[in-house]
Order: C-alpha cells, then structure tokens, then sequence
C-alpha cells in the first residue's frame, strides 16, 4: 500500500516518516519547495526529537521520498490530508488550505483512492468537501473514499504518540475504509486494539472536544490556584489530592501561566464558534480562553507589582519562549505574550531558549530592549529577577550558587518547578502560582 501525505508540518512530516519506519511506502508532498528542498537532505525545518535520525534512515531504506508537485498522487492508494487549519481571526477555522487540495485533488486524481483528512476540521466540513468535490467523489469511473482521521499526537513527543496513540479515530461508515484502517494501522495497533470508528461529524468533534477538556482542565487549576494564593492552600496539595481520584486523574493538572500553542487556543476558539453557529448555549466554553487569558495577566501583575514603580530601571532574564518544552514552537506561545507586556514596561530583558529563539526573534523584533542570550546563566549578574516560563528539562535544577547572584535574588516562577525552601537557603525569594 502506497501513501501519500499532504502537507509536511508537524502532523503530516511525522505521520509520514512513521508509516514508513514501518515499511510502507510514503510520499511526503508539500507546496513550500524550499522545505521539500531540505527535507529531501534530511533536513528537519522544525524541532521534534527523533525526527530527522528517522527521515535519514527511510531515506536510505529508499521508502520514503518528497516532492512539491502532486505529479504523482495516482501512484498511491491512501492520502492523508495534513495542512494547517488555523484560526481565521473570529475563532472559525480556516479551511483555505484543505479547500486548495481538495481543488487541485480534483484535477490530479483519477484512480481508486482512499483520502483521510488529519487536519483538525469542524464538523460537518467532511460531508462539505464530499458535496464540493463531485468530481472526485460522484465519478462513476472510480471510487474514492474520505474519512475523517483526526490525529492526536503532542508536539515534542510526537513520534512516541504516534506510534503508541491511545486511541486511533476513524469517521467513516464504510466498510472498506474500516478494513483499510486495521491494514495501516496495524503497526500501531498491535498490542491492543486501538482503532475506534465512529461517524465522520463524530470524529471531527471529538477532536475539538479533547483539546477543549484538556484546555479547561489546566484552566480550572490554574483558577484554583488564585484562589490557593488568596488563601492558605496549596496548589500542589490540591492537585495531588484530586490527582489521586481516578476519576479525575492525574495528567494535565498542572497550573502555571496558561495554555498556549497551535492547537488549544484555535481549537478552544473554534469549537466556541461551532456552538455558536448551531445555536447552541456553552457558557463553560465561552469561559475558557477568558480565564486563560486572565491567567497570563495574573502573573504579569505579580511581577509589575513586586518591582512597582521602580521596573524602569530593571532588566529580567526570561528562561523559555517554546510554547512547551522541547518544540521550537512558538505559536500562541504565553512566554512571547509575556515578553510582550513586560518589555514595555522594564529597562531590558534578557531571554534564552534552548532551540525556539531563532523562531522567536522575527516575532520580537519590533521590542528594541530585549537581548537574546547563548547561555541560561549569562546575564545574571545583570538581572534583577529570573522569569521561568517553560519548563525546559535544563531548569529543572539550576545552579543556585549562579541564581543567587540576580540582583533583587528574586524568581518568578511561572511553572511553580522550584520549592521556595530550596531557594531560600540561597536567600533567593519564589514566587509561584498559587504555591
Ligand atoms: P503546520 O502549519 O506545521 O504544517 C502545515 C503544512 O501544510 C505546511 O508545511 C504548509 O506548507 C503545508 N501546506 C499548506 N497548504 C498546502 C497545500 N495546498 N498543499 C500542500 N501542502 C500545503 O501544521 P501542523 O501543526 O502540522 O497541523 C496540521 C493540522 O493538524 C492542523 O489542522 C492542526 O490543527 C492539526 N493538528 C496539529 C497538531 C500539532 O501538534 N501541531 C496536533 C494534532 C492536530
């Protein structure tokens, strides 16, 4: 079975490389030829660990090759659609990209195909595309099949994720595409059944639906913990106590400075949108992207209020601009919306990333006091206070003997990682979330 992958981003370059490390053989195609380009070097455009070691190997294995022409889609059975559907401004989706495939789709495809659409789309758009594409899918000289395959993976464990998922959804009533999936999917799918089919509307809401849970999970705890500082709580204590009810679980209970990247927020804004265009009431979804948002400002008080009218003549050293550990990532990143509020504000800031700065600096060149440093500890000398905002393994345990050297021995610590008793005993001051 030969597959063809559209759009090598984040989704369909590790989609891609993972179908081939299991021996099929895959087409990455992409309309940006530069990244064709590289890619077909072995070269990754993005950070994800693992990534480019595999693209090397099924190079060499010869089963997997890229192209910026769809010239060669009919030589495939399977298509995943993978291009970016971001937010078009008012929490809708835009389906631009998807819209250019299907259309140049149209004109390339004439042979049996499969064709999955990955991009996270809202529901309804896989009865849509059906409905717009006649000449793809109401031809009596053959038969292609869509389904909806919404994928899950994190970036920064994506390659892990996919190829262990906890669940594959499929959206499809047809039998053949029921019997193609288990055929692709079987690598992945081998210890236990993972493939679960359901209606195609399904399968794109559910998508929207886990994104949005996960959102207003780490919400939630990040309310609990205003309300942890307001009091005498803790919001470690709190998250251990609910964490342990396996009803509830453990995972996505940390608060911090809020959620962020490509994903949550646009899904979060569209799946808002999706209730709104079918005249639904959601007061809860409504409220998520607020608190979000209210989060990123709590912090920010925290520290404008500390430095009071004196921030003018500070400088802060910001560790993290990812929007999560180990991406370079920086989409809807809350480090860079930070940075944003705080540079107005204060005399200069210094800033370290371990792999997303050179991502970040188009998006910051416009703030004229900010530095982008080499090194975690250069610059402390000339700090006043360490802002940490992504949890990078690296600070996970910093020289404190380096640390005690800011001038003000102050961390604002924004993934609450440290125990103010361990800084204390280097007369540095924590401020965490709700800890
Ligand atoms: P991305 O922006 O990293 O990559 C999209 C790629 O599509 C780009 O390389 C772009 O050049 C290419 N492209 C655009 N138009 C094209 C066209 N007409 N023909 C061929 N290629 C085209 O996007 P991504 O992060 O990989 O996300 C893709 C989809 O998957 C989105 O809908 C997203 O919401 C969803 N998703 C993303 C993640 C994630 O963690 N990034 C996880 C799950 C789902």
């Amino acid at each position: 079975m030969n597959i063809f992958i559209i759009g090598t981003g984040y989704v369909g370059l590790v989609t891609g490389v993972c179908f081939a490390d299991a021996g099929f053989s895959v087409t990455c195609h992409d309309i940006d030829e530069s990244r064709i380009d590289r890619l077909k070097k072995g070269d990754v455009p993005f950070y994800e660990p693992g990534l480019s070691e595999m693209i090397l190997n099924s190079l060499a294995a010869k089963n997997l090759s890229f192209s910026s022409s769809l010239d060669q889609v009919n030589n495939h059975d399977v298509i995943f659609v993978c291009v970016g559907t971001p937010d078009s401004g008012d929490g809708t989706s835009d389906l631009t990209a998807l819209n250019i495939v299907f259309r140049s789709l149209q004109d390339k495809l004439t042979k049996d195909a499969l064709i999955f659409i990955k991009s996270t789309v809202p529901m309804g758009t896989n009865q849509k595309v059906v409905k717009n594409y006649p000449k793809l899918f109401q031809n009596t000289k053959f038969n292609i099949e869509l389904a909806s395959n919404p994928e899950f993976l994190k970036e920064g464990d994506a390659i892990n994720d996919f190829k262990k998922p906890d669940r594959i959804i499929v959206g499809t009533n047809s039998k053949k595409v029921k019997d193609i999936s288990y055929i692709l999917y079987k690598p992945f799918n081998w210890q236990r059944n993972r493939l679960v089919f359901m209606s195609p509307d399904s399968a794109e809401l559910t998508k929207y639906a886990a994104n949005s849970m996960l959102a207003m999970r780490i919400t939630f705890m990040n309310e609990l913990s205003r309300l942890c500082d307001a009091s005498q709580a803790n919001i470690h204590e709190i998250r251990n106590g609910i964490g342990s009810d396996k009803r509830v679980g453990r995972d996505f209970l940390y608060s911090g400075i809020g959620y962020g990247g490509s994903c949550f927020p646009k899904d979060v804004a569209s799946l808002k949108k999706i209730f709104e265009q079918d005249n639904v009431q959601s007061d809860l979804i409504s409220s998520i992207d607020k608190a979000n948002e209210q989060q990123i400002n709590y912090f920010f008080e925290k520290i404008t209020k500390h430095f009071d009218d004196k921030s003018s003549s500070k400088n802060l050293l910001i560790w993290g601009l990812s929007f999560k550990p180990n991406t370079d990532d920086i989409r809807e990143s809350v480090s860079i919306k930070l940075v944003k509020k705080l540079s107005p504000i204060f005399k200069k800031l210094y800033l370290y990333d371990p792999i997303a700065a050179s991502n970040a600096e188009p998006e910051l060149k416009t703030f004229r006091n900010l530095e982008f440093i080499d090194s975690q500890y250069d610059m402390v000398e000339d700090s006043n206070a360490l802002i940490l905002c992504t949890e990078w393994k690296e600070f996970w345990h910093p020289d404190l003997n380096i640390l005690r050297n800011l001038k003000d021995r102050i961390i604002f610590d924004g993934r609450n990682l440290y125990d103010p008793l361990d800084l204390a005993k280097f007369n540095i001051s924590h401020v965490g979330i709700g800890t």
